[in-house]
């Protein structure tokens, strides 16, 4: 008999097995459909001993004390900042924009104030902004919004800006300093010993039970259970019944190569070249030291995992349906970035997770 089962053994539902098997000392079983825990922000030793992510670069920020505190509980943490470049015009340049990107693209000597004017001289005023193409062209403009991202966009989504939530390019600022940060929040940095070890952790208790390789409709009617915390696709819950949600997916192609550097930086952005979107080489990203180097290029696509939702007015009113008979269940709750169907990254899994237990769990 469990108190508690969850589906996904992800960082949504880490974070709940967690705090329901150590602050309420519960037993909890924990359903997971593929054959390792930590979701998409597993990571593991390849094959040539490179610490890589399974699902493409996974770097931890927040500005939320109590979510780097809870996570701190797990982990001791590698200083590391990241930085990424986009090629653009045959040069590799800081994203997200600042004084040192547009100085390099024009060749142009701007200081930050003569920087602020040209952005007032460049973008387009606009009274609502109602897309991610309004979002960047109200800032920048119309040029550096297609160097930028008009075509790394349709490659990620299979959509133009113009087609998507202004949440979407407003996740990449626009920065008239020479911060080359992609992100400035106050914590920032990324696990020691590297994510799964964090999940390991904050499985290792006695009341916590892992099913691995077992999708939770094929077992769940067998087990005795009084409460249910789902972290999979909520459409798939509900057996689609108001049509499939859309994700977006993608495919990750990991190369090792016998140098010990490939790029400058942690990712380098493709936005008009190439299939894939980005390069991450992961040892700027874990300090790793190694005579070898891992890299991953990341291919968008409609097939496969569901990653990404994908934010569309139409999208988040089919999701509000499912939403709607989410509420309607007793002892059954829905959390992560799957069940939300919200663009989230992972500091608010976790804050949302942490809620969803003080909240709503007993
Ligand atoms: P998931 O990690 O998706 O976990 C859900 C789990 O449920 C999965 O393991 C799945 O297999 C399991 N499951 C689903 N259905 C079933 C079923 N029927 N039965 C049993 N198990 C099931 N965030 C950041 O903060 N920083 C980053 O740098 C960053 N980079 C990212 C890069 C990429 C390419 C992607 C895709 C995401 C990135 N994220 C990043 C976001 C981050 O991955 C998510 O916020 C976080 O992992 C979501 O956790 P979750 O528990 O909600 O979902
Ligand atoms: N984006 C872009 N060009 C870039 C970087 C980002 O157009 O060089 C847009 C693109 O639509 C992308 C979104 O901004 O999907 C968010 O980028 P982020 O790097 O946060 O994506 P994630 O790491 O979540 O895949």
């Amino acid at each position: 008999m469990y108190n508690y089962v969850i589906v996904g053994a992800g960082l949504a539902g880490c974070v709940l097995a967690e705090r329901i098997a150590n602050v309420l000392n519960k037993k909890v079983l924990v359903i997971e459909k593929r054959n390792h825990i930590g979701g998409n922000a597993y990571d593991y030793f390849n094959e040539d001993g490179i610490l890589v992510h399974k699902y493409g670069p996974h770097i931890f920020h927040t500005n939320n004390k109590k979510v780097w505190d809870y996570i701190s509980n797990f982990t001791d943490w590698y200083h590391y900042q990241h930085r990424v470049l986009a090629y653009v015009d045959g040069q590799t340049v800081p994203i997200p924009i600042n004084l040192d990107t547009i100085n390099m693209l024009y060749n142009a000597n701007f200081t930050q104030n003569q920087l602020k004017e040209f952005f007032e001289k460049i973008r387009d005023t606009k009274e609502e902004i109602l897309n991610s193409e309004d979002m960047v062209i109200s800032k920048v403009g119309k040029e550096l919004y297609e160097k930028f991202f008009k075509e790394y966009t349709k490659k990620q989504w299979d959509l133009y800006p113009s087609e998507l939530e202004p949440e979407v390019t407003a996740r990449i600022p626009v920065r008239t300093n020479r911060d080359g940060r992609y992100f400035t929040d106050k914590y920032q940095g990324m696990p020691k010993h590297g994510y799964t070890k964090i999940f390991e952790n904050m499985l290792n208790n006695k009341n916590i039970h892992i099913m691995l390789n077992v999708d939770f409709k094929d077992v769940i009617d067998d087990i005795e259970y009084e409460n249910l915390i789902y972290t999979g696709p909520i459409d798939y819950y509900f057996d689609y019944k108001y049509g499939k949600l859309p994700y977006r997916s993608l495919r990750f192609e990991f190369e090792t190569l016998d140098c010990e550097k490939y790029q400058e930086v942690g990712t380098v952005n493709y936005p008009n070249d190439y299939d894939f979107t980005r390069i991450t080489e992961f040892k700027h990203l874990t300090g790793q030291k190694h005579y070898k180097t891992t890299i991953v290029r990341e291919y968008p696509s409609s097939e496969g995992e569901p990653y990404y939702p994908i934010p569309q007015k139409k999208n988040i009113e089919q999701y509000k349906l499912y939403e709607a008979e989410a509420q309607k269940l007793k002892n059954v709750f829905f959390i992560g970035r799957l069940a939300n169907y919200k663009y989230y990254n992972m500091d608010k899994v976790v804050e949302e997770s942490l809620k969803l237990f003080y909240q709503n769990i007993k």
